[in-house]
Parts: C-alpha cells; structure tokens; sequence
C-alpha cells in the first residue's frame, strides 16, 4: 500500500490543540478558547489543508520550472547550505510578511490569519490557499539563486511547522530564546491591535530580522488580539473575501488612478472603513449568533469532527482515490465549512446545502461502487427528498434551533 503520511498532520496538530484546551482548562484558563472562534480557525485550516492537495503539486513544479530555466547558481546539498538556505527563507518570510500587512494586494489574503479575537493553537490553522499562492511569489526567488526544489520543500515544510507552536498564551517569555527567535510572547503581540503592538513582529522563526528592521515590539501590556475593526460574522465565505470585496468597491469608487493604486498597493488604512460597515449592513443582517442551542452545538462539533476525519482520510488514500473521487469528497467538505459557519449565526437557507451534501455523499458512495441499480436508487432517492423538502426542512430547523425559537417568541 501507498499511502501519503502528510495525512498525519491532522490528527498530530488536532491533538496539539486538544492538548492546549485540556491544559487550559487546568490551569483555570478555560476564557483562552471559545466554541465559536476554534470551529471557525479550525474550518479555515481544513480548507486550505484540501486546496493543498490540489497546489502543491502546482507549486513544486513552478519552483522546478525556475530553477531549470532562469537558476543564478547550482547549489549542492550540504550542511553550510542546509543553513544558507534556511536563513534566507527566513529572511524573504520577514519581507513576504510584512508585505502582507502594509500592502492591500497581500492584505485581503493575509488579514484571514488575523481575524480569530481568541489566540491559541487553533489561530495556527488560519491560513488560505491564497496566501499560500501568494507566499509562493517570494519564495520563488530561492530556486532563482539556485537552491533545487526538493532542498525547499524540505525546509518549507519544517519551517512552515514552527510558527504552529508560537500561537499560544500558556507560554510566557523564554528567557534569553527571546533574544533570537520568535517566541509565543513576540507572536502575541503581532496578532495584537493594541496600537503600539500594530505592525511588529513579523519575523517567522528569527526576530533578529524585527529588529534589525525596526518593527519590533516586546510584550509588555496585555495584548488584545484581532482586528482593529473586529469582524461581526463567522460565516465562512465572508472571513475569506469581506476585504477582497472592499478593496473591489474602493477600486470601483475611486475616481483617478492614485486611487487605484492606493486601493491595491496602498496600506488597508487606505481603504474607507465606511465601505465595510456598509457591506456588514447589507450582507450580514439578521446576524445572531450568540444564540447557540445545545443541539447546534453538538451538530457543529460532530461535523466539524467529520471534516477533520474526511480531509485525514482523502490525504491519507490519495492515491487510490481518482479525481472525480477527490473532487467529489472536497466539494462534500468545503460545502460542509461554508454550512457550519453559517449553522453558527443560525442561517436559514442552510437546509439546501445540506440537501447538496447528501447527493454528494451518494455520489461518492456511487463513484466506489457504480453500478446501474445503485445509480437508479440514488436518483430515486435524490427524487423523493426534493418532494419532501420542505417539510424536511422545517423538521431540520425545529430540531436544530428549537431554543432560538423558543428564547426569541
Ligand atoms: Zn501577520
Ligand atoms: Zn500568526
């Protein structure tokens, strides 16, 4: 058998997470980690986790296409290169970082990583395909200088690795690592709107770059972590393009070409903080999500459960699986994000996703097994659900947000 054990990172990190929670709870600091705020960070890292499986491939290719084509050097693998390689890849990760907060273009990707008011393991896991993509730009440079792509993909990934544990608040300062690396108290202070904490530490593993460039903060006030503007919405698809949507209206409404051009390569203070309250007016109205039912609840974490353990699975046997398999399986996933956040601010137009995920499911069930019995059955079934829809439907919300109804009537 042959199987891809990068599918191990899920259960690993998932219990890392756990592991924090649980030792939070010990230690009486339960307030670290709310329902909410880890369903959303952890939907987030699932979902960049299946667009992996589609761009990295992409990725490696492209590293593969520069170095054969344009590579300055032809650098061999060894210990003083190993390093070599190692510092500079730090040093573009300062750049590409700081690029991220203080130009729009990298922003509307970037700023998902620092949308979470929470600050724990879970925030780890907020990143996008398209910050990966982006990201994917600078490094290019390293198989430029003649690093090969296997030699970066290598580092990538033990270096894409450490940031996971400086997202954490059970670590206090670490004495004189504080000088040299990015530690937990230097990452809180980055994912912090205090305004003396604003734009500093961008370093990944080596602060000395901070400090070297002057964006660096030390911890001394109690950081307050998210948004200067915090977001007003878990819902999935709006933690994801709120900001590409206002950089798209500030484009539209600008009148000359500075404008433009502040809109996309100007700072995220350059867009009129007006448009997004405006957006939240039209899009996120009707928005009550600290209701929660017991029920919601248990439905949120049992398929939030379900999508850690599908997006395991699909890595784990991807290469017994064929596209339409695969496509099939993350199509059920993503489906099953934008549902959840939307489960959370107890949307009512969530019964038609659910009706998708089910023809998934037996699409899925029809690609393993496909035979014309099955095929018909499915269809038939499929049928007699859209007869019944909206009784279903009505039944679904009853059982689902009960309590709602009862707190709201
Ligand atoms: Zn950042
Ligand atoms: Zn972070």
């Amino acid at each position: 058998m042959h199987f891809n054990y990068l599918a191990f990172a899920v259960p690993v990190f998932t219990g890392l997470m756990l592991l924090e929670y649980y030792a939070g709870l010990r230690t009486q600091k339960e307030y670290l980690f709310s329902f909410d705020e880890a369903v959303a960070n952890i939907n987030v890292g699932i979902a960049e986790r299946l667009c992996d499986l589609f761009t990295t491939g992409a990725f490696f290719y492209f590293f593969q296409w520069i170095y054969s084509e344009f590579s300055i050097f032809q650098i061999q693998p060894g210990f003083s290169t190993w390093i070599l390689l190692f510092i500079i890849t730090d040093f573009v990760w300062y750049w590409y970082h700081r690029a991220g907060h203080r130009v729009n273009l990298f922003w509307c990707v970037h700023v998902v990583h620092h949308q979470s008011t929470d600050f724990n393991f879970t925030v780890s896991a907020r990143i996008t395909v398209l910050q990966a993509a982006g990201r994917c730009l600078f490094w290019s440079v390293l198989p430029l200088i003649g690093f090969p792509p296997e030699m970066i993909t290598i580092l990538l990934l033990i270096h894409g690795t450490y940031p996971f544990f400086t997202h954490t608040q059970l670590i206090g300062k670490l004495g004189w690592l504080e000088y040299i690396f990015v530690t937990p108290s230097h990452h809180r202070v980055h994912h912090s709107s205090n305004p003396q904490y604003l734009d500093k530490n961008y370093g990944d593993v080596l602060i000395i770059w901070d400090k070297l460039f002057g964006s660096f903060a030390e911890e001394k006030e109690k950081p307050v972590y998210g948004l200067t503007k915090p977001l007003k919405s878990h819902s999935f698809l709006w933690q994801h393009f709120h900001f590409i949507l206002e950089m798209a209206i500030s484009f539209k409404k600008s009148r000359n070409l500075k404008g433009r051009w502040n809109t996309i390569f100007g700072k995220p203070d350059d867009i009129d903080p007006r448009i997004r309250s405006g957006l939240e007016r039209k899009l996120l109205k009707n928005n009550h999500h600290s209701l929660q039912t017991i029920s919601q609840k248990n439905f949120i974490r049992w398929q939030t459960i379900v999508s850690l353990v599908s997006l395991f699975l699909i890595i784990l046997f991807e290469y017994y699986l064929s596209t339409a398999m695969i496509i099939t399986a993350g199509l059920f996933i993503f489906i099953s994000l934008i549902a959840t956040g939307a489960m959370i601010e107890q949307r009512r137009w969530i019964f038609f996703l659910e009706y998708i995920r089910f023809c998934l499911l037996g699409s899925f069930i029809f690609l393993i097994y496909p035979s014309y019995n099955l095929g018909s059955f499915l269809l038939g079934l499929f049928t007699a659900l859209l007869l019944f829809y909206k009784t279903l439907g009505n039944r679904y919300y009853s059982y689902l947000y009960q309590e709602v109804d009862k707190q709201s009537n």
